[in-house]
């Protein structure tokens, strides 16, 4: 049995209430341990000890900071392997899915490191003499965040490596459901060298702790990654308390198949992005918009990747997809298939969940899901793959763009005009056109529309965790 506590000021401590939160082994519903559960007390001390680390960390040279940070992916890097078993008894991906996923945090730390020595503002050539009209780049104080549970280390450092960078503190509320891997990332800051109080870590009841920390005067700015429901929750209280904001909420990908396409490489590449952590993944692919003259070769191709995996325990060996992580999304899962199925969709592979213990649901593949299935309207977030015709590029990009989400798109063409089209006329964050290169830590990451605000990738990612001061200096008059 695992026990995960908080990190406050510098210190590992229960709750002062002593209360936990049982921790569910997804592949076995087994209990496998428990996490501290903060309540206010417990919050009130760690935004102090925020207020305090801030102080110390804002006047910390970049320098100095980006070596605290490049030490800690060393770090993540000699324990990838613990970490990653930790990883998957709790969230469930298989092992090796894991150790990528930790593997590319330490990236993602060197990268923060480096970007944060470069947060350079400028001077604006003046109008009078001996004057200089000088824009700086501050941190912009102590940050709230909040994490979900699909990359429970990675959705974590991309708010802690920008913020950190920059030269701001931080309350962080990771998933209570995965706790171990992103206290181990703190972990590895903290043995780092991060000073006291720059990051303290809390878990609790998630709508109680952002209540707290929300309204806090001593935090400056939010950031939250989950579904767009929660995110319009947490944005709007954030407007309320003239706080800032990133917002990295939902998504329904489109992932576009020209009839000019490489079929088959398409069909693999996209496979890949589907069924990784068993779909449960913001950008992932998930309405296939494939033209009619490669429809059935590119269903046949994909459903011949999606029988080829091997569903089971991430801790097992050979195993590909693990299991959902929780029940909720099982049931969630189940629903948009069933509801799909009545409104004319063909089952082509999988379409239920298991019978035996744990929260799987097979690898699916629907074919000709009508725009009216509920699948195609809302985020499925699971191994679920829509299957549907176009006829021309117009009808194509008005499906693309029919969607209130605008996270991810994918597309497959070999003609470069299809290509510059989509690329203008795309409604996304973010468009990989003929392969899968998205989330890479110089890469912009982030959404338009309601699939959120702000980047959490690329120079943009710090650029977020900077305020803009402009100071006009003359020269004393005599
Ligand atoms: P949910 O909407 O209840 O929660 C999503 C995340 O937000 C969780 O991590 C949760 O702890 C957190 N959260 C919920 N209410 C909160 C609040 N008031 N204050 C602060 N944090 C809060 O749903 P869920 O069942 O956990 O996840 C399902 C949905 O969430 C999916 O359908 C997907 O749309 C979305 N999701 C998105 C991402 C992403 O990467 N953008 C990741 C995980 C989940």
């Amino acid at each position: 049995m695992s026990k995960v506590q908080l990190f406050i000021d510098g210190e590992w401590c229960d709750s002062l209430s002593g209360k936990t939160i049982p921790v569910v082994n997804p592949a076995t519903e087994e209990r496998i341990g428990e996490v501290a559960h903060a309540q206010r007390e417990d919050l009130e001390l760690a935004v102090n000890a925020a207020a305090r680390g801030f102080k110390v960390w804002r006047k910390m040279s970049p320098l100095d900071r980006s070596g605290i940070l490049r030490k800690a992916g060393d770090l993540l890097r000699q324990r990838v392997d613990p970490i990653a078993i930790m990883m998957t008894l709790e969230q469930g991906k298989p092992v090796a899915e894991a150790k990528i996923e930790i593997q590319g945090c330490a990236d993602f730390l060197d990268w923060f490191a480096e970007e944060g020595r470069r947060t350079y503002g400028r001077m604006i050539p003046a109008r009078g003499e001996g004057v200089y009209n000088l824009v700086i780049k501050e941190p912009v104080g102590p940050i709230a965040a909040f994490t979900p549970w699909n990359f429970p280390m990675s959705q974590a450092v991309r708010k802690l490596g920008a913020a950190l960078s920059a030269g701001c503190s931080m309350v962080i509320k990771p998933p209570e459901e995965t706790p171990s891997s992103p206290a181990e990332l703190i972990r590895a800051l903290a043995d780092a060298g991060l000073p006291k109080g720059v990051v303290n870590l809390v878990y609790g009841v998630p709508s109680e702790i952002s209540d707290y920390l929300i309204s806090h005067p001593v935090i400056r700015k939010v950031s939250f990654t989950g579904s767009t429901p929660v995110g319009k929750q947490l944005a709007s209280k954030a407007g309320a308390h003239m706080k800032r904001i990133t917002m990295e909420l939902g998504g329904h990908a489109p992932a576009i198949v020209f009839n000019d396409a490489d079929v088959k490489f398409a069909a693999t590449v996209l496979a890949g992005g589907k069924y990784r952590n068993a779909g449960q993944v913001c950008i992932a692919p998930t309405r296939f918009l494939i033209q009619d003259g490669v429809y059935d070769q590119f269903v046949d191709e994909f459903v011949a990747k999606a029988k080829a995996l091997k569903m089971g325990n991430g801790l097992e060996e050979g195993v590909t997809i693990g299991p959902l992580a929780n029940d909720r999304r099982q049931a969630a899962i189940g629903t948009l298939v069933d509801d799909a199925l009545k409104n004319g969709a063909r089952a082509m592979t999988g379409g239920k969940r298991s019978e035996n213990k744990g929260y799987f649901f097979e690898p699916t593949v629907l074919a000709d899901v009508p725009k009216t299935a509920r699948a195609m309207n809302e985020e499925p977030f699971g191994p679920v793959a829509l299957m549907s015709r176009f006829k021309d590029f117009d009808e194509v990009m008005t499906e693309a763009n029919r969607l209130p989400y605008g996270l991810a798109s994918y597309a497959y063409t070999r003609s470069v005009k299809t290509s510059t089209a989509l690329a203008a006329g795309i409604e996304s964050g973010m468009l990989s056109i003929n392969h899968y290169g998205l989330a890479l830590p110089e890469l912009p990451f982030g959404g338009v529309k309601d699939s959120g605000y702000g980047s959490e990738g690329g120079l943009e990612a710090v650029e977020a965790y900077l305020a803009t001061k402009f100071v006009s200096q003359g020269s004393p008059a005599s």
